[in-house]
């Protein structure tokens, strides 16, 4: 059989563009491993033609509406679909109006366990949060931990302070001789982080420290992990809080204030924007906000050379930054 898997979340010719997609990698290795002839990819449609079947696999709601295009076309053509991703899954009513295809909802038990060579792996699922702002919950409603996990340098775990001492020790010991950084890049809850995950951890060559200052009620929890973390030598080089930012609900000023609690600690905020699971575009903007302020916000605390070197009042995006102290120069590169 001919199968092709395509990356609906693949946005440009660049690399910097592409965006991984480990469900695609997923699939591709099931139909490889059964002998399937495969092409895994991004849109080629002047390619597929001779292809049996399709999968589409959407992690952003944003690239819906071309999916649907897509879909609608080889559709016409006769073929066989399925689509999945976790857009899929936040907007399943919106593509079975538009297509007459039920999409998977949630993980798919069939791809879950393909052992292969991929960029990311989850080791665990689910997260005993529910943030309104997340979608997790959605897609890995139950807490599962896995000890088949393929292994990769970037780990996708939502929350895996969440797991057991057991596994989290296992996924170490697994990991620990794994050639170059790994990122685990959700980060750590910092609700649960404790000096024997710290401990942990460190066996590990962490490519950065990863936790999440989100709201204002982890405030005691942030102040707390990023003193051990400056107790252990640890500063803004090594530790990343991502910072939710534009939420409804939340103000410019506590945005603001927890990004600059975040230097204030000596640590390296990373503005996360808000979409809602249901946006079509990229252009939500939530109550009390302008897109302007968003815009700035996420441009002033993405780049430590920014907000090092100029403040918030200051500050104008493209306007040319100040020459900074040489050594401030390096430590720009190093971030
Ligand atoms: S803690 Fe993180 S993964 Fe869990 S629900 Fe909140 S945002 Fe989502």
């Amino acid at each position: 059989m001919k199968v092709a898997i395509i990356n609906s979340s693949y946005q440009g010719m660049r690399p910097a563009d592409r965006i991984y997609n480990l469900g695609v990698d997923k699939i591709a290795q099931y139909h490889r491993l059964r002998g399937d002839e495969v092409y895994a990819g991004p849109w080629v449609p002047m390619m597929l033609g001779l292809m049996d079947k399709f999968y589409f696999s959407v992690i952003f709601t944003w690239d819906l509406p071309e999916m649907v295009r897509q879909v609608r076309m080889v559709r016409d053509w006769g073929k066989e679909v399925e689509i999945g991703g976790p857009a899929a899954t936040f907007m399943h009513t919106y593509i079975h109006k538009r297509t007459g295809i039920e999409p998977h909802y949630g993980l798919d038990d069939r791809f879950e366990h393909v052992p292969g060579d991929y960029c990311l792996t989850f080791t665990s699922r689910g997260c005993p949060h529910n943030c309104p702002f997340c979608g997790v919950n959605k897609v890995e409603p139950a807490a599962l931990e896995y000890d088949d996990f393929s292994l990769a340098n970037m780990i996708g775990d939502n929350n895996i302070l969440a797991t057991s001492w057991a596994h989290q020790e296992l996924v170490v010991n697994k990991l620990v001789n794994f050639g170059g950084e790994i990122d685990i890049n959700s980060g750590f809850d910092v609700r649960f982080f404790q000096e024997d995950h710290r401990r942990l951890y460190s066996k590990l060559k962490l490519q950065c420290w990863r936790f999440a200052f989100d709201s204002m009620e982890v405030e005691e929890d942030v102040l707390r992990v990023a003193a051990m973390m400056r107790a252990n030598g640890l500063d803004r080089h090594h530790v990343t809080f991502y910072c939710l930012i534009g939420f409804p609900g939340q103000t410019l000023e506590e945005c603001h204030y927890r990004m600059q609690t975040i230097i204030r600690l000596g640590m390296n905020p990373y503005p996360m924007r808000f979409w809602p699971l249901n946006s079509l575009n990229r252009k939500y903007v939530a109550p009390g906000w302008t897109e302007g302020e968003l815009y700035n916000m996420s441009m002033y605390y993405q780049t430590p050379y920014i907000w090092m070197s100029d403040s918030w009042e200051n500050f104008k995006p493209g306007k040319k930054i100040r020459a900074v102290p040489h050594e401030q120069a390096i430590l720009k590169e190093e971030s």
